[in-house]
């Protein structure tokens, strides 16, 4: 699967172009061109398949043009494997070549943790002399291939997982909980992954950070490289399969989605590392969700603000969460919470989305913002560290005075 775009023969030829994903469609909601949806795509991996088209740079180009975020999954009544398709065609369409250089520093980036490690201190030198200070983060002095009218968040002088132990071991751990960090929390909001062990401690759970994980490898699959994704899942399968613990959690859908359904897929092949990823995934939970089966560690601090919620798209159609999030945060004394119209709606961002189509990803955000704005909140809350850089950037960007956390931290801070 994903390797061979003849393994979606049968989806593509499910698809009876009802039309029913372009309802739902944000890229197509923006640009109304049918090879932005997932009819449109399908049609064009069908097109390849029957060598009506050759693998080319433009073919590259528009199969990249979709935020995988599973609104067309859900929606289609013939059932077909829309998004697994469209990361299938991408990696067919790359065979012809033009995946930009910009996206395959990335690809090559991502896929090794020792430049990611290296590279922080970098950027962070970096971004002091290319951005000036705003609205809590930094904007770009010049344009650099990014939005100058958004706010980057300030990188932090140390990954999460260099500032805390291997093992955080409460004085009398009733279960052992191991924690897949994801690049947002390691590199760019260590203060969430800070907020997971807290929450995790106070809930007597000893929690096992493996220093060596890395990027889970849902970008590289997403970018058409299946085959450093495989690697990926193998290397971190191997690794947490070893440390016997109850349960894995993530603080980002789509890190707990690759764990939950591409760890297994990826390495069908390989039946005992397949057997370990598929007991691996049963024990998968998002920290919200976890934090629902454990019992609460006593009487919480109270948070006097108006609060809203956005989902992100790997949690709420990923990992299927539901309203875990929100009976979570409701819960805590103090809280007005203020629901958004349409807190499903994708923001855009969608991880590299909002890097290489500022544009179009600023025009699928904007109802979403209109939406925060609506609420009246003086803080946005979401499970998804790629959510909260996309909105905290456009939101602060636009002078939108409030403050954007992940779950994690609002809780950790209602957490004695
Ligand atoms: S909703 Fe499903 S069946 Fe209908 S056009 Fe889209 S992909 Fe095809
Ligand atoms: S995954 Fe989302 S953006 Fe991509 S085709 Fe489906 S609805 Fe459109």
């Amino acid at each position: 699967m994903y390797d061979d775009l003849a393994d979606f023969t049968a989806d593509i030829k499910k698809c009876m172009r009802c039309g029913n994903c372009q309802a739902v469609c944000p890229v197509y909601g923006v640009t109304r061109a049918e090879a932005d949806v997932a009819r449109g795509k399908l049609q064009l991996g069908r097109a390849l398949l029957e060598g009506r088209l050759e693998p080319t740079p433009r073919l590259s180009a528009l199969s990249q043009r979709c935020l995988l975020c599973l609104a067309c999954l859900d929606a289609c009544p013939s059932g077909v494997a829309t998004c697994a398709g469209i990361v299938a065609l991408r990696a067919a369409a790359r065979k012809g070549g033009g995946l930009p250089l910009a996206r395959r520093m990335l690809l090559a980036g991502l896929a090794r943790k020792p430049w990611l490690d290296r590279g922080l201190p970098v950027a962070r030198r970096a971004q002091k002399a290319a951005f000036h200070p705003a609205g809590g983060g930094y904007r770009p002095r010049f344009p650099l291939g990014l939005d100058v009218r958004r706010i980057y968040p300030a990188l932090p002088a140390r990954t999460f997982l260099a500032g805390i132990r291997d093992l955080v071991q409460p004085p009398r751990a009733d279960l052992r909980v191991a924690f897949f960090a994801g690049c947002m929390a390691n590199y760019v909001y260590p203060g969430t992954g800070e907020a997971v062990v807290k929450l995790l401690a106070s809930r007597r759970a000893g929690v096992v950070l493996p220093a060596a994980q890395h990027c889970c490898g849902y970008p590289l699959l997403a970018l058409g490289d299946p085959a450093t994704a495989r690697a990926m899942a193998a290397s971190h399968v191997a690794m947490f399969h070893r440390l016997g613990v109850d349960f894995l959690v993530t603080a980002c859908g789509t890190c707990g989605e690759a764990w939950r359904e591409h760890y297994p897929e990826l390495l069908r092949d390989d039946q005992e590392l397949y057997d370990r990823s598929l007991a691996l995934a049963t024990k998968v939970r998002d920290i919200a969700s976890l934090l629902a089966e454990l019992p609460a560690p006593g009487a919480m601090l109270p948070l006097p603000w108006r609060v809203t919620y956005h989902q992100a798209c790997h949690l709420g159609r990923g990992m299927r969460v539901g309203d875990i999030p929100v009976d979570l945060i409701k819960a805590v004394p103090g809280i007005d919470f203020a629901p958004l119209a349409d807190p499903g709606r994708c923001c855009g961002g969608a991880g590299s989305f909002q890097l290489f189509y500022s544009e179009l990803s600023r025009a699928i955000a904007a109802p979403k913002l209109a939406d925060i704005r609506n609420t009246g909140a003086t803080v946005l809350v979401t499970g998804c560290g790629a959510c909260r850089n996309q909105l905290e950037g456009l939101l602060a960007g636009e002078g939108w005075p409030g403050r954007v956390m992940h779950t994690a931290e609002l809780l950790a801070l209602t957490t004695p």
